[in-house]
Parts: structure tokens; C-alpha cells; sequence
């Protein structure tokens, strides 16, 4: 089965492709480790790192609350695990799921290790709508450049339209930790 990208914002439409039922897993684990994040306190925000034959190798959450170190996102943890301790084949062949779509620096890390595809949930854009749904200022320091932007040619899948709701709840929650969803 593939995923249609009926429902995406405009502005995704052309970067958006198709994802494989058999990968929908890895991208809900995605949410789970996101929400685990909002649990401690820290940006919703999960990611995983899978292997060639499907093995989950590493995973990691957001942790820039926790550690005090804005620097702290999943992505990458993982580029910089993977970059230590997988050879560049296995770099190269290797899939980074994640919640959301990476930002420039977590792209740039994933580039400079050499990891193969990413396949994101929600992409940037959708957050930033719902930011300014919400009234709420972008704090981002750096412009907001897609994946591809910064790494010509690597292949990015997403957004993924089944993880909007679930992703976008957990961007409220985060924000307003004693308020329903909106
Ligand atoms: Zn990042």
C-alpha cells in the first residue's frame, strides 16, 4: 500500500512522495518517542535510526529542555551515533525516520555523515502553519530551508498525512501542557 498525498498543504505537494505500509511503524515510534519527549518537558520531537534489513539501530528523542543545549534534537544524535560507529556503506544504506522534518543543521549533520533516505511525519511547513494558527512567533535562528536545500539529491519522503493530527496534538500539548487540544 501507498499513501496518497491528498490533504497536504500546498506548499508540500511537491516534495511529498509516497511511503511503504511496511514503514508506517517506524514513523509511529516516531510519535511515541515525541511524546515522550513532551512528557519531560522537551520539544515533540522523535527520531529513528533503521538499518539496510529493517533492524531499528538507534533512537533518540528531543532533549534541548533537559539538557539545556538547543542543539539537543534527534536527528542529530543520530547522524553523529551513526558517523562513530557504522561504516559509510552502512551510512549510505540506512533510513532516519522522523516526526518531523529535519531542521538546516540536523540536515547538515545527516549529509556530512553520509545516511541514506529520510522519511519524515510532518514536514516544517505544516508546523509553521500551525504556529501561525495559533498566534504563535517562530523562534527558529535559522532560514527555513527544506532538507533538499541543504543536501541536493538525497532522497526525503513526507509529510505523511495519518501522523498531521497526532504530531500537530503533541505541538499543542508542548506548548499549553494544561489545555485540551485546540
Ligand atoms: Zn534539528
Amino acid at each position: 500500500m501507498t499513501l496518497d498525498t491528498h490533504g497536504l498543504p500546498e506548499n508540500d505537494t511537491d516534495r511529498a512522495t509516497t511511503v511503504g505500509e511496511a514503514e508506517l511503524p517506524y514513523l509511529r515510534r516516531c510519535v511515541e518517542l515525541a511524546a515522550e519527549a513532551v512528557d519531560a518537558g522537551d520539544w515533540p520531537f522523535g527520531s529513528v535510526l533503521v538499518g539496510a534489513d529493517g533492524t531499528i539501530l538507534a533512537e533518540e528523542r528531543n532533549r534541548e529542555t533537559t539538557t539545556g543545549d538547543p542543539t539537543a534534537h534527534p536527528e542529530f544524535e543520530l547522524a553523529r551515533w551513526a558517523a562513530t560507529r557504522l561504516s559509510p556503506e552502512e551510512r549510505a544504506a540506512a533510513t532516519v525516520y522522523t516526526s518531523g522534518e529535519h531542521c538546516p543543521m540536523c540536515a547538515a549533520a545527516h549529509g556530512w555523515a553520509g545516511l541514506g533516505r529520510i522519511v519524515y511525519a510532518s514536514s516544517s511547513q505544516q508546523a509553521r502553519d500551525w504556529k501561525a494558527e495559533w498566534g504563535v512567533a517562530v523562534t527558529s535562528p535559522l532560514a527555513p530551508l527544506t532538507v533538499q536545500d541543504v543536501v541536493p539529491g538525497l532522497e526525503v519522503v513526507g509529510p505523511v498525512p495519518e501522523f498531521a493530527e497526532q504530531v500537530r496534538e503533541l505541538q499543542w500539548r508542548f506548548r499549553n501542557p494544561d489545555s485540551p487540544a485546540s
